[in-house]
């Protein structure tokens, strides 16, 4: 097997069920049985390769599935209705009542607000840490903690973790890794550093194109099957299961994956240079200003580039806003959430994906009013795109 990701996704073969050049999209909610002893024999899961019910696995699914895990080179993986939906699952199969996660503290809003509001309901409680600090991460472990959780490319701030480290904190501690991957597909690989699961949104650069949701959690072959498990596994029963229809249009896009995630960290590396070059206070993992530059390079695959993210900050909420609104009416993107688009979209995450998380919290994490994160597209002409963002910034007095 490659040891390289694209490659790994390049070397799978499907042919459909006449002879396809795709796979057969598997369109059915629930499978025939010939015999009820079968039918037994699956719920029990003891049927290799007989479908049950899709909210329990498809074909179409299974397809998506074994290419994601071919790209994050786990032993498989099991994708979900939206990134959400793997999260929560793989973090709940994972503690029970009583039992404590440790957490960076910069993540996505969401996640943050489950770890923080939601997981408490079942007495999961969570530290939230400085990921980017070995000591205050391990000292926030106890008895109970269960689960180490992270992003490899932190939303909003671009923190980076090192997974490595974290790798070898949680084998001494006896504790699952679990790396969120979605800012930096191709460009790091996780479980190849050492974390057990890694989770997806494909709603972003997997899928590409911002016109369905999706997710995916990576691991063991053990770890999916407790998940689907039909008496106690999370994702069968919080029921959060992809589309077929959905897992057949991602595994079309996911094959131009490697094409876009060159262009989009092209493109983000240009826009960031010359934004530091112009004064802006930028962070871009590529910059080597960037705190984690270093140890980014050490981790990554390195033909895919720092990836498509980057963050200005321009000093206040309003300048944020009339910039981010000039930008659009000149179709230089759009302001919108999300990220992994053709085109660059742009938002101030203090006061939209990040709203969740309290605002002196915000404040101690260095979350600013003036921070915008941008997602840049793969736009043919970068320079061309420079230069009528500057002139944007000059006439909103940033520059
Ligand atoms: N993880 C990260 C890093 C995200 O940015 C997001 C969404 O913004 C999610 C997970 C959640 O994914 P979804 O919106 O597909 O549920």
């Amino acid at each position: 097997m490659s040891n390289h990701p694209a490659n790994r996704i390049q070397d799978l073969q499907y042919f459909g069920e006449f002879g396809g050049v795709n796979p057969s999209i598997s369109d059915s909610s629930t499978y025939t049985f010939l015999s009820a002893k079968t039918m037994f024999d699956t719920f029990e899961g003891n049927a290799d390769g007989c479908y049950l019910y899709s909210r329990h696995s498809s074909p179409s699914n299974l397809y998506l599935g074994e290419a994601l895990a071919a790209m994050e080179g786990t032993e498989t993986a099991n994708v979900t209705a939206t990134g959400m939906g793997a999260i929560v699952p793989a973090l709940l199969q994972l503690c029970k009542a009583g039992e404590h996660i440790v957490s960076s503290r910069t993540i996505y809003g969401g996640t943050y607000a489950f770890l923080k509001n939601f997981a408490p309901r079942f007495q999961i409680s969570t530290s939230f840490v400085d990921i980017t600090k070995l000591d205050t991460v391990e000292a926030a472990i106890t008895s109970n903690t269960k689960v180490l959780y992270c992003e490899s490319v932190s939303n909003p701030l671009l923190e980076v973790a090192d997974i490595k480290a974290l790798s070898t904190l949680a084998k001494k501690h006896g504790l699952q890794l679990l790396v969120d991957n979605t800012f930096s597909p191709l460009s790091i690989s996780p479980a190849s550093l050492g974390a057990d699961v890694v989770l997806h949104s494909l709603t972003k650069f997997i899928n590409g194109s911002s016109d369905t949701m999706g997710g995916v959690m990576c691991g063991t072959q053990d770890f999916i099957n407790e998940l689907r498990n039909v008496n106690d596994g999370a994702s069968m029963l919080l029921g959060a299961s992809m589309d077929s229809l959905r897992a057949a249009s991602i595994l079309k896009n996911l094959r131009t994956l490697h094409i876009r995630i060159k262009q989009h960290s092209k493109n983000a590396l240009f826009l960031a240079e010359k934004f530091e070059q112009d004064g802006l206070k930028t962070v871009y993992p590529g910059l080597p200003s960037h705190p984690s530059h270093e140890l980014f390079k050490n981790m990554m695959n390195n033909e895919y580039g720092f990836g498509g993210m980057l963050t200005i900050d321009v000093g206040s909420l309003d300048k944020a806003n009339e910039l981010m609104e000039l930008m659009q009416e000149r179709n230089l993107g759009y302001l919108a959430v999300s990220l992994g688009f053709y085109k660059t979209l742009f938002s101030a995450p203090g006061s939209s994906t990040s709203s969740e998380i309290p605002e002196e919290e915000q404040q101690e994490m260095g979350l600013s009013d003036g921070l915008i994160r941008f997602s840049i597209g793969l736009d043919n002409d970068i320079e061309r795109t420079y230069r009528m963002m500057k002139e944007c910034m000059k006439e909103v007095g940033v520059l």
